[in-house]
């Protein structure tokens, strides 16, 4: 799942980049609202949820709030800031913020709060994704594997093996191209090196392997590969 976060103090940007990141979340980080807005008309990346800060440079918070919806895009989005005011949450509910946290806030809590914003919008995320053998929890973030007698056994996955394994998970029986996939997984500013997809597809096969799952990456030769369900 990828998040846009937009928000100009550096040190809460990198703590929530952080906190994310662990969560198994792909994460873009905008540090004014002009670059947020770039992220968000580009046909390239398709977001999960949004943390917009309130009071930013360039566009603010709420105008790319309306913006977005002016597009009529349903992305569910967390506002955050310092106002507390009654009116000032009005004003963002109004605009279409779904959900809206005072800073300073814990992380659990914003955690919190992005998990009940996933689990409101069930049409864009269903909450457990099975191919085969394999089912995959939305909310805890995990992968567990069925034996013959419905036993299930949790897989230990590297963060980019776990989001690798969602997105073919989303996309059972499609042929998925290698740019598809590091323009979905990577973050925009990612230096990444050419084979760094069939790297990661490789370790990931590898995992597969060990709950009998070897061959449900199939690659498409010059094209990327196919999960088969
Ligand atoms: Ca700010």
């Amino acid at each position: 799942m990828r998040v846009l976060l937009v928000e100009d103090e550096p040190d809460l940007g990198k703590a929530i980049d952080r906190t994310l990141k662990q969560e198994k979340y792909i994460v873009d980080w905008a540090l004014d609202g002009s670059e947020a807005w770039e992220y968000l008309d580009s046909q390239w990346t398709q977001y999960t949820l949004a943390i917009f800060d309130w009071l930013l440079p360039g566009l603010s918070g709420l105008e790319l709030l309306r913006r977005l919806r002016a597009k009529n895009s349903a992305l569910p989005v967390l506002m955050l800031t310092a106002k507390d005011r009654m009116e000032d949450k009005v004003a963002g509910l109004d605009a279409g913020a779904d959900d809206y946290l005072v800073k300073p806030f814990g992380m659990a809590e914003l955690l919190a709060r992005l998990r009940a914003l996933q689990r409101r919008a069930p049409q864009i995320q269903p909450q457990q994704l099975q191919v085969g053998n394999l089912v995959l929890d939305c909310g805890t973030r995990t992968v567990s594997h069925l034996d013959r007698s419905g036993n299930s056994q949790i897989i230990a996955l590297t963060n980019k093996e776990f989001q690798l394994l969602e997105y073919f998970m989303k996309h059972p029986n499609q042929i998925i191209t290698t740019d598809q996939i590091r323009n979905q997984l990577w973050e925009a500013s990612a230096d990444t090196f050419s084979n760094v997809v069939a790297a990661q597809v490789r370790l990931l096969r590898r995992k597969l392997e060990s709950v009998g799952g070897a061959n449900l990456i199939e690659t498409v030769h010059g094209v990327g590969y196919r999960m088969r369900n």
